[in-house]
Parts: C-alpha cells; structure tokens; sequence
C-alpha cells in the first residue's frame, strides 16, 4: 500500500521500519536509536507529533515531500509510542489517541475502496465490499463498537443476515476510527531499561505535555460557564472526574450526567462541553446521545433519574450523610444551594429548623461568617468566650433531620460535639448549610477529630454550639 506514513499504527508499516534493520532486531536497537544522531530528526519530529495531537492542531504536521521523510514520518511514530508508554499519563494518552485516530479518520475518508479493505483487514476486521457497501461479521462489529452503542449503532437496528452486518462507507471509516483510538490507547509495556532512558531522555517535553494537557481540559471546562459542581452529589461528581480521566462510561451514567446537566438548565451545546473536556471525547455519538436525551432531536426530554433507579443501575457509588436524606440527587444539588441564599432567609430557615426556639433577636443578629483570625481555644474555654474560637473536636452524634414548612423540606443536621475538657458533649444549632455538615460527618465515620470555628449561643438556658466554619 502507498502512503502508509498516514496510517503508522498499521502492521505493514512497522514491518517497513523493521526492514531498515536485520530481522527481529528493532526492539533490541531501540536504546540505541534513542541517542543515534541520525534518527535525531525522527525524535524531534515524535515530540513535535504529540505536541500537536495534545494541543489538537494535528494540521500544523504538514505532509512528507519524499520517501525518506515517510520514512521519518514512521519512526517519529514509533518514538512517539515509547515517549507515551513511559510517561504513562492517562490524560495525554488519551487526548493523542483521540486527535490520531481523527486524523486518520479524515485520511480514511478519501481513501478508494481497496485502501479501506486493506486497513480494516490490517485492523483486525475483515471487510468485505458488496456493491456500493461493505459486509462485516456480526461479531467483528460488536467488538468494534462497544463504546458505539446507541441509536443506529444497536445491532438490532442494523440488521444481521447469515451473521453479517453491511456498512455504508461513512459508518465503515467511524468504525475504523473506534478501533484506531483503541490500538492507540493501547501501549506495549517497555522494558525497565529502556523506559528509564526515555524518561531521561524526553522529560522536559513530557513536562511540557502535561501541561499542553491541562489546559486543554481547563479550557474546555471554563467554557461551561457558571455551573457549581461543588454542590453535585457524589454520582455526578465521581462520574465527571472518571470522565475526564478517560474512563469510559457506561451508558446509565453519560445519561444521568447529561439528564442532570439539562435539568440544571444546561443547553446541549454546553453539555457537549463538558463531555468535550474527556480525553476519549467521541463527538459524534456524543452529540447524537445528548440531543436524544435533552430532546433537541427526539422532542422527548428525559427526567433525570431517581436515586433509587440509578443505585439499581449501579450509577450509585454509595452516597453521603446527606443522600440519605433525598431520594433525588436534585434535591441534594438544591439542598447544597442553601449558602446562596440571602442571610435573612438563612437565619429564617435556622430559626425554623430549631423550632423556633430561642429570642428573635438571637436569630437576628446570629453570624454566618468565621472570622479568619478566630484564636484556637479548648472547648471549655470556647464555651465562656465572648466571640468564635477554632476548636479541634469530636463529633459524638451527628443525624441528619428534616423539617417540613408548608409543602416544602428544610434539610438539616444535628450534632454534638466533645473534647476532653468537657464532661459532656454540646449540641450544635441546626446545621442547614451542609457543606458545614458533611466534614462533621465524615469526621464522625471516620472516628476523626475536626477543627471547627464556633461560636457559643443561648438557646433559652441551654448552651449550644453555632458552628461557622469547618476545616
Ligand atoms: S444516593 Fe442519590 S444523590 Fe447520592 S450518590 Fe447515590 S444516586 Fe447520587
């Protein structure tokens, strides 16, 4: 096949590399190759090859002028997949399989049909072309596109006969591009020597990769705006950073993100974005299963899933204090909105959570801020002081409680808090704002003391404890 410098992942051009050397030597003459001043230009152009796969500016490559710059073209690939696997950094891993595998992809889409035969069948999946379409088997297909399946990509909605399945050309080139991000992705191992001496060799540019790496997904996240993940349950958040971690979601947990996203008033394009920002980002499928979900092609908006649906889904990594006072995770996204209310309405719903105990004029002027110059005190010693203290405590109990005002929940915590200068623990206010609770939560899982900032307050003659500010 000509023009195999487009296509170097294939086996047919590591087979014209290990023609350059005596058979079966290339592996043993990789050490050697990596100081060889010969290949030099091959090594500068593998660095330059991630650069632009990383950067997502592949075009600026350029094209080989003569059969040794193909030859060049080639090598720089085979040092670019030693410089991958010792670095072994999922994220540009990931976003140079990507960005190859596109490129490829463009290159495969004006290919004759004989160059497509012969690159699916150096891929592993033997085609066959029928007329204007080409035949592959059933299995080879799902195999193929395990990460494809929705909509059109379902083999029910292909249709199998005598176990074979007909492709158009374009979906032929989309499914080669699948297997291409897969072999990319997937890294010989190298041998300890030969991996350190990469590592030497290349740290300055594996450095330089990582940081070209972060700010491709920094941008891609700025890009969405105002949304506050800080308020997301664990499902979405855990979900969000496999994302962006490369890992590939199953289908229950890409809808739930893309049902949440829509419910928090995220446009398609937006959440797109988002799912921009995975180093594995499969655009088109992507773009087909968001504006299915969201209803932009279907009409049909999904409702985002209960949590009871998505623990049986297995979407559920097991969830926090305050899951277990919700049944929706929107109700945690809007129960974690509480700081954003305004103070007087805060110190209302206190006051209300507390059953309107105490004198008004205590929920009036109750701070919600922590000082930042709060003096580190014992607990005895914080419960006679005149201001807030930071105090490192127990939390002896901690439940979470509701309080239901007209039709609507206000979802709080209660909590005692102890140290060892005190006979018996304190019972701090209503913890409304959970960002407050959880800490105190976790500490109380944990068995962990917490340094809380807090401030001693008189509930009738009872003393309790308001706390400001946790960690
Ligand atoms: S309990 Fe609900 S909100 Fe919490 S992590 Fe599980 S699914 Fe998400």
């Amino acid at each position: 096949m000509r023009d195999l410098w487009r296509y170097p992942f294939l086996p047919a051009a590591h087979a014209e590399i290990e023609k350059m050397y005596p058979r079966g030597q290339l592996e043993s003459q990789l050490e050697k190759l990596l100081d060889d001043p010969l290949y030099g230009e091959a090594r500068a152009l593998a660095v330059e090859r991630l650069n632009a796969a990383v950067a997502d500016r592949m075009e600026s490559l350029g094209t080989p002028v003569d059969e040794r710059d193909e030859e060049m073209y080639m090598l720089s690939y085979l040092f670019s997949r030693l410089i991958l696997s010792a670095q072994a950094d999922t994220k540009v891993i990931n976003w140079v399989g990507v960005t190859e595998a596109l490129r490829a992809e463009r290159s495969l889409k004006g290919e004759e049909t004989s160059t497509l035969l012969y690159v699916s069948e150096q891929l592993g999946v033997p085609v066959k072309a029928v007329g204007e379409q080409f035949q592959v088997h059933y299995t080879a297909y799902l195999t193929a596109t395990k990460n494809l399946r929705t909509g059109k990509w379902k083999l029910v909605n292909r249709g199998v006969v005598d176990g074979k399945v007909m492709l158009d050309q374009r979906t032929l080139v989309r499914m080669l591009r699948e297997i291409v991000v897969e072999h990319l992705q997937d890294l010989p191992e190298l041998p300890g020597k030969l991996g350190k001496k990469v590592l030497e060799r290349f740290s300055n540019d594996m450095e330089n990769m990582q940081v070209m790496a972060k700010e491709r997904q920094e941008r891609a996240l700025r890009e969405l705006g105002q949304l506050d993940f800080g308020k997301a349950p664990p499902c979405f958040s855990g979900h969000l950073a496999d994302l962006q971690e490369g890992v590939n979601l199953p289908h229950p947990a890409r809808f739930f993100l893309t049902t949440f996203l829509t419910a928090l008033g995220q446009e398609p394009e937006q959440i797109m974005q988002l799912y921009a920002t995975a180093p594995d980002f499969k655009e088109s499928v992507t773009r087909y299963q968001v504006e299915h979900i969201t209803g932009k092609v279907s009409g049909a908006e999904y409702d985002t899933p209960s949590c009871s649906s998505l623990i049986s889904q297995g979407v559920c990594p097991g969830g926090n204090a305050l899951c277990r006072e919700i049944i929706h995770p929107l109700s945690y996204y809007r129960t974690m909105a509480e700081r954003e209310k305004p103070d007087g309405v805060k110190r209302k719903r206190l006051r209300l959570a507390a059953a309107g105990s105490g004198d008004a004029k205590l929920w009036a002027q109750l701070p919600l801020k922590a000082p930042a110059d709060a003096p580190p005190r014992s607990l005895a010693a914080a419960l006679r002081a005149d201001g807030p203290s930071r105090v490192a405590v127990q939390v002896e109990y901690f439940r979470g409680k509701r309080t239901k005002i007209d039709d609507k929940y206000i979802r709080w915590a209660s909590a005692r808090l102890v140290d060892d200068t005190v006979a018996r623990s304190v019972e701090a206010l209503p913890l409304t704002q959970w960002e407050l609770a959880l800490p105190l939560a976790h500490a109380r899982e944990r068995g962990e003391s917490v340094e809380v900032t807090l401030l001693p307050v008189k509930l009738g003659n009872q003393s309790r404890l308001h706390v400001l500010a946790v960690g």
